[in-house]
């Protein structure tokens, strides 16, 4: 971004008398004095600690300004600063401001799970035709929003932009600030239900990314979800659904997977063989998505199936590793939830290997009072025949281990404290052989990176 601080001072109703700043440039916002980039704004958040008192290093180390909090006492006298009621509101306005001065097209991406995967896809397959933004990792809150917009370049023509919430009426703020020009719902699972109950107001929270859709937008959606399907009903906008079922506007054909890729064809483009570098069935769904908005932007198949090609991925997502006895290591520790794990052991019990399929899977965290079941749940995805040996570790997992009982003997089932770490690594370095493959997933809170940093690590 660039932008002078007097343009600042009035998108955020500074309410200091900023004259003698106004001509600063600016060209970034940052939140951290120990990493900004010189004429970064800085931007005091009140976290576990008070970025307020931060203010000085910051502007020590390249921030040319500051956002200081009315009630946060006497502003310091000396230093370009922005007066505001609150700083994060004023990080909202500002990229509220900047998002209409650039006015690039915008993609939300919302759904419990393939938010960052189907935002990438998009964001590849605009590319062929476009100068396009994307969201950098998983920046999608209300902090991460503003700032991926902030970090527009300004010949940008369209801004995907990944939207995440774990509490109602957070993804309605979010839609009503960017204004969509697209919204996408990938999916509704089960993901934060601890604090929604069921999967209906999962969906109702999920609907809210349709609040600031603008009026000539379209909404995108799994069509093959009822509770969507229902509620899509009162949104007035254009619609187009994407799934597995035919009846919806864009669904996959001829769906065959390798190890590490999954083709198939559009509906809509027959002719064309899609491919996508990843594993997982779910990932065509992500695809369908993708295209759906190709479509709507008139690039053509041929540039879509490219862009899958050169797909740039955000890391840690079912990803190929090699482990140190030569196993082959699917990790997926970035995140877990129910069905985000049927759906990559659905993948993983496909893969061909003359050795063992050993999984390795910690607790899916948030899931509130329906933990235990959900975990019980996953039994049904373990089949003893296609899967060897079980790993579980935490303590939501002894659910889905006394499930288990009756599939598989004790010796190849095995259940760890989440501190027992070193216990399942000894563990898992004495079963695996070469030819074996290992799938590794849990929830972040339960680090199983850990467990691949050292499966890896004598390599
Ligand atoms: P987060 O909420 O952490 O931002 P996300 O919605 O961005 O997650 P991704 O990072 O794209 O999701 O994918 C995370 C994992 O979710 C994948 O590795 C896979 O296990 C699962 N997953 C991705 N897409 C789907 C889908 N369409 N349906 C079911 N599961 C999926
Ligand atoms: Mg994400």
């Amino acid at each position: 971004m660039k932008m002078q601080l007097g343009e600042i001072a009035s998108a955020v109703s500074a309410q200091n008398d900023t004259s003698a700043w106004n001509e600063i440039e600016v060209s970034s916002v940052a939140f951290d004095s120990r990493h900004l980039s010189n004429g970064a704004l800085f931007v005091p958040l009140e976290g576990e600690r008070d970025g307020h008192e931060f203010v000085q290093s910051a502007l020590k180390n390249g921030a040319v300004a500051t956002l200081w909090k009315a009630d946060h006492g006497e502003a310091p006298a000396d230093l370009p600063v922005l007066v505001v009621d609150d700083p994060l509101t004023a990080l909202q306005s500002l990229s509220q401001h900047y998002l209409l001065k650039i006015n690039p097209k915008v993609v939300a991406v919302t759904g419990s799970n393939g938010k960052t995967t189907t935002k990438d896809m998009v964001a590849a397959i605009l590319s062929a035709q476009f100068n396009v933004t994307k969201t950098m990792d998983n920046f999608n809150n209300e902090i991460g929003v503003p700032v991926t917009i902030l970090s527009m370049e300004p010949n940008t023509e369209v801004l995907v932009i990944e939207m995440g919430m774990d509490r109602p009426g957070q993804l309605d703020f979010l839609s009503r600030l960017v204004e969509p020009d697209v919204a996408i719902i990938t999916m509704i699972g089960e993901a934060h239900i601890e604090f929604f109950g069921t999967r209906d107001k999962i969906a109702d929270a999920k609907m809210e990314i349709t609040h600031g859709l603008k009026a000539d937008g379209t909404f995108i959606y799994d069509g093959d979800e009822p509770l969507l399907v229902e509620r899509a009903k009162k949104v007035s906008q254009r619609q187009r659904t994407f799934g597995r079922q035919k009846n919806n506007d864009m669904y996959a054909l001829n769906v065959d997977a390798t190890d590490t890729q999954t083709t198939f064809t559009a509906s809509e483009w027959p002719e064309q063989k899609m491919t996508v570098p990843m594993i997982g069935d779910y990932n065509v769904n992500n695809a369908l998505a993708a295209l759906s908005v190709a479509k709507l932007y008139r690039i053509s198949p041929q540039a879509s199936a490219k862009a899958f090609g050169n797909l740039n991925l955000t890391e840690n997502r079912a990803e190929w590793v090699s482990g140190t006895a030569g196993e082959r290591i699917l990790s997926d520790v970035y995140n877990s939830n129910p069905t985000a794990v049927k759906e990559v052991m659905a993948a993983f019990s496909k893969v061909a290997t003359t050795g063992k399929r050993r999984v390795v899977l910690g607790d899916m965290l948030e899931l509130g009072e329906q933990s235990d079941g959900l975990h019980a749940g996953l039994a049904t995805v373990f089949d003893p025949t296609l899967v060897q040996d079980v790993y579980l570790v935490g303590p939501h997992m002894k659910a889905l281990y006394d499930a288990l009982q009756d599939k598989f003997e004790v010796a190849h089932l095995h259940l760890y404290a989440t501190d027992e770490q070193s216990q399942l690594i000894t563990q898992l370095n004495a079963d695996i052989q070469p030819e074996d493959i290992v799938l590794i997933k849990g929830s972040h809170g339960i680090h199983l990176e850990n467990v691949l940093a050292a499966l890896q690590a004598n390599n």
